[in-house]
């Protein structure tokens, strides 16, 4: 059925049971993640469960605990997050997907057949009883409102605008959009090539697919690893004609920056181009190895450190290429300025607006450029609301499915009313799985990604 890397592959029952056993032993997370995740909780209710009634989880409830967790990144250990992934891959080889799964996590196939007649579809979907029946063959919870497709996506926007031919001189910007500004929202993605442009950056649209992180998070193994090959390929044939590679997606950055990357220094691959003796591993001191390298001993930690087992066969040393390449957009946009190159000839908006920086953001280590960057808008008051555990709730799709729409409304609960108490005018986040949760949760108040604000002020 799937493409399957040469693995050893553990039953998915195995896999979930023994991150329940590791958590359990460890308990950091019983207090450290209670607020932020659904995972932990779960997983502390079902281990104490046990060990108090003798009531072990049954099959249903470890598969329940394993869709509880979105990859968000907050949790301290990436091993434990990589054996989830590793369990849902598992179980799709045991039970197959359900349809429903299959649908929500392909957000590049159906924005690509909303895309053809977003018109009809619209106009469908208003009519209640085909809205449920939708949701309803979808997995969707009845509760959410289908986002409107646009009457244009971003990327027929962008072959109109010649932008997926190459600009014939650098600097230049290869930009990445992802599939939710691409096909549902491409006023972020219209707004992102408008200020690169306007600070003096053609920009190219490469030929790319969804980041992999929907397919990813639901163990679409053979999916995700097409999309991330080709994505590999695209980017860095880009960035090898000397483009900058920039998104404005904070999850397509998680995932191509870190989550790829994760692993990647450990293979053999790397150890060779690193030049690492026969008794060493060589680990990068900083980033990319530029700045020289530590050493470890083979023969205690070779059978310990492991490449990443969910990117098994996918070239490590072209995936650490394009996490060092990738820069979030404001990342990008914070270091033009610094060069002197960013115009902060910005308009004036008065304004008060509550920013939110999404976890994806959070944990890329890039601090807050997207404040920085509204702090240059004169007039505007920013209003950081949220700290290192908050969390929105949505969790990519996981909001939008019927059985964790309640789940996630109460975990977004609390941001939300930080959000009200501060009386804004608007919220911003850069991140647009936020923004669903939000426009769900507080619908008075519209809600713009960081460029949407900046781009205004310049009057684009
Ligand atoms: S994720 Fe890591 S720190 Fe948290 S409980 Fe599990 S083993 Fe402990
Ligand atoms: S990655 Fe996020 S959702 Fe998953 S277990 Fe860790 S904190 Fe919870």
């Amino acid at each position: 059925m799937e493409n399957e890397p040469k693995e050893e592959r553990p039953s998915a029952h195995s896999l979930i049971r023994g991150v329940v056993d590791a958590c359990a032993d460890c308990d950091i997370c019983r207090f450290l993640m209670e607020d932020c995740c659904l995972f932990f909780p779960e997983l502390y209710r079902l281990y104490d469960r046990e060990r108090e009634q003798g009531v072990p989880p049954a099959v249903e409830e470890l598969d329940r605990l394993a869709d509880m967790c979105t990859l968000c990144g907050l949790c301290p250990c990436a091993n434990i997050r990589t054996d989830i992934i590793r369990s849902k891959r598992a179980r799709a080889h045991e039970r197959g997907f359900p349809i429903g799964v299959r649908l929500l996590a392909d957000v590049q196939g159906a924005g690509r057949l909303g895309g053809r007649f977003p018109k009809l579809i619209n106009t469908v979907l208003q009519v209640d009883p085909a809205a449920k029946a939708a949701k309803r063959f979808a997995g969707i919870s009845q509760k959410r409102n289908l986002p409107k497709l646009p009457a244009e996506d971003f990327f027929s926007w962008a072959k109109r605008k010649n932008l997926t031919q190459k600009p014939d001189r650098v600097p230049a910007a290869a930009y990445f959009a992802g599939c939710t500004a691409g096909y549902l929202f491409p006023g972020v993605a219209k707004a992102a090539v408008k200020i690169l442009e306007k600070n003096g950056l053609p920009v190219y649209v490469p030929r790319q697919q969804c980041c992999g992180m929907p397919t990813l998070l639901e163990g679409m193994e053979s999916l995700m690893r097409t999309r991330v090959q080709k994505n590999l390929s695209f980017l860095l044939e880009a960035a090898d004609a000397g483009f900058d590679l920039v998104t404005t997606c904070p999850t397509c950055g998680f995932f191509m920056k870190i989550l790829l990357r994760e692993g990647a220094h450990y293979s053999q691959a790397y150890q060779d181009a690193a030049g690492a003796g026969a008794n060493e591993i060589r680990l990068p001191r900083t980033g990319s190895g530029k700045d020289g390298h530590t050493f470890l001993q083979k023969s205690i930690y070779g059978k310990i450190l492991r490449d990443n087992p969910n990117f098994t066969g996918i070239d490590p040393l072209a995936r650490i290429r394009l996490s060092e390449a990738l820069l979030d957009m404001g990342e990008y946009l914070m270091r033009i300025h610094r060069e002197g190159r960013f115009d902060t000839n910005l308009g004036r908006r008065d304004q008060r607006l509550a920013y939110f920086a999404p976890c994806h953001q959070r944990q890329q280590n890039i601090g807050s450029p997207y404040e920085e960057l509204l702090g240059f808008v004169p007039g505007l008051e920013i209003l950081r609301i949220g700290g290192s555990m908050d969390c929105c709730g949505m969790g990519g799709s996981l909001g939008f499915k019927k059985h964790f729409h309640d789940a996630s409304v109460r975990l977004g609960q609390p941001l939300a009313e930080k959000i009200k108490g501060a009386s804004p005018e608007a919220i911003v986040t850069d991140c647009l799985s936020c923004r669903l949760q939000f426009q769900h949760l507080l619908p008075s108040l519209p809600v713009f990604h960081p460029l949407e604000i900046i781009a205004a002020a310049y009057k684009l």
